[in-house]
């Protein structure tokens, strides 16, 4: 192992911190928890990252999730090109739009119409403003440490107790906001159930239950037995909607996203990162009689300057297509096992205490014994042990998510080499970590 130099990388920060608050566009790319400064990337091919002093790293954020394919995917990129040749952006309806929604709607039985937007903010932030309109209803329910985007009423904490409403969880979150979000454990059915009983049916009830199927933002944590059934039921029988976030599970744990995955049905469903096949793009749809209260023909308001832009439906279609043919998932959920067995066996021999979350292509290692099944527990992962790991890898040409409440993420464009380099540096690293 050679040690890297940063010279380059270290220089643009310095220049973007002058200008951009804090050198970065969101802020877990400032790396801050894991105790460095980010490296800045020059270009990505396939599952590989180059940053700007030249330094390779075998890349598994994977923008986050978008990049199911890896980096620079040809046939992606050829449909983007041959659709930029014809302009870039209308602000008026155009063929691909409608191939878009029709290709969702197949895909994802539950969404009998969609609309597209631009960010998984988005998403969620309407199909909320939806809900609330079609109900007639304030309250929403979401989970402790779930995350959809940083719109003011999502962006709240928990309070102390089972079912808390929540507080703001950002200055700027107007206490008003953070009031009419109820909070609740994940995989805690009775917790939501009583939160539903509590709030009742008048306009101050729950409009909507929203959840991500499979927990992403606190590290990854899955279902457990029954839990989204048991949503499904309770607010089925009090008369909330079910709002399913599949902004990272859709198309990424099943073409049919997790919904398929667990066979359970929700209301809405909001979608994006792959769909947008690495461009700015995400939708929300659901029950038609629900979609249908959208302006224009309804009385819910929901807008967007480059909401279906033809690129990004360029990019997110080629990449639908092909997760579509035989074989795509088997694929990833045969890479995803190998590097988690892999990091299993490694902190294991490293005697390191270890919990690892995977769901097909997606997982997290937790420091920690485990099990690892909502916030609270995945609080009891050793951060500062983690950000060693994520620096000595970093040092190996590992590039992983800079928290240990993320997710890794495994694309097409890994294979059984790559995968076990990672295996061979993470062992290295886990002892560095373990010292
Ligand atoms: N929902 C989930 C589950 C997410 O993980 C994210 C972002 O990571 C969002 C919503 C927000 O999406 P965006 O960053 O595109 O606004």
């Amino acid at each position: 192992m050679t040690t890297r130099s940063y010279r380059d990388s270290a220089a643009l920060f310095a220049r973007g911190q002058r200008v951009i608050p804090g050198g970065v566009n969101s802020p877990v790319r400032a790396c801050r928890s894991v105790g460095v400064d980010p490296v800045f990337v020059a270009q990505g091919d396939g599952p590989h990252i180059t940053d700007v002093d030249g330094n390779r790293y075998v890349d598994l954020i994977g923008s986050w999730g978008p990049l199911i394919m890896g980096h620079c995917q040809a046939e992606i990129l050829d449909a983007i090109a041959e659709t930029m040749s014809s302009g870039t952006t209308f602000g008026a309806p155009t063929e691909i739009e409608v191939r878009f929604a029709e290709t969702i709607c197949e895909a994802i039985p539950s969404i009998e119409k969609v609309r597209a937007v631009s960010s998984g903010t988005e998403a969620t932030m309407s199909a909320l403003r939806l809900a609330r309109g079609f109900t007639g209803r304030a309250k929403i329910i979401k989970m402790d440490g779930g995350y959809h985007g940083h719109t003011d009423c999502l962006l709240v904490a928990a309070g102390s107790g089972a079912a808390t409403l929540g507080i703001p969880g950002s200055a700027g979150v107007p206490e008003g906001a953070a009031r009419d979000t109820i909070v609740v454990p994940y995989n805690d059915v009775a917790a939501v159930e009583a939160a539903l009983a509590a709030a009742g049916d008048g306009p101050d009830g729950v409009a909507a239950v929203i959840v991500e199927p499979v927990a992403g933002n606190m590290g990854l944590v899955p279902p457990a037995e029954g839990y989204l059934q048991g949503l499904r039921d309770a607010t089925a029988r009090h008369g909330a909607l079910l709002i399913f976030d599949e902004v990272i599970t859709g198309f990424r744990v099943g073409y049919g996203g997790a919904q398929g995955h667990f066979g359970v049905t929700p209301d809405l469903t909001c979608v994006g990162k792959i769909v947008g096949g690495g461009l700015p793009a995400a939708a929300f749809g659901g029950r038609a009689d629900i979609m249908d209260k959208l302006s224009p023909l309804g009385p819910v308001y929901q807008a967007g300057t480059l909401s279906g832009n033809p690129l990004a439906m360029a990019a997110g279609l080629k990449a639908l297509e092909i997760l579509h043919r035989p074989g795509t998932y088997e694929r990833l959920e045969e890479l995803g096992a190998r590097l988690g067995a892999g990091l299993v066996a490694a902190a294991r021999d490293a005697g390191l205490p270890h919990c690892l979350n995977r769901v097909g292509s997606v997982m997290t290692l937790f420091f920690c014994d485990g099990p690892v099944t909502d916030y609270a527990s995945a609080k009891a992962a050793d951060t500062a042990r983690f950000a060693t790991f994520f620096q000595a890898m970093r040092e190996r040409g590992v590039f992983l998510p800079p928290s240990q409440y993320e997710a890794m993420f495994v694309s097409l464009a890994h294979d059984e080499a790559i995968i076990d380099e990672v295996i061979a540096a993470a062992r290295e690293s886990l002892a560095v970590a373990a010292a």
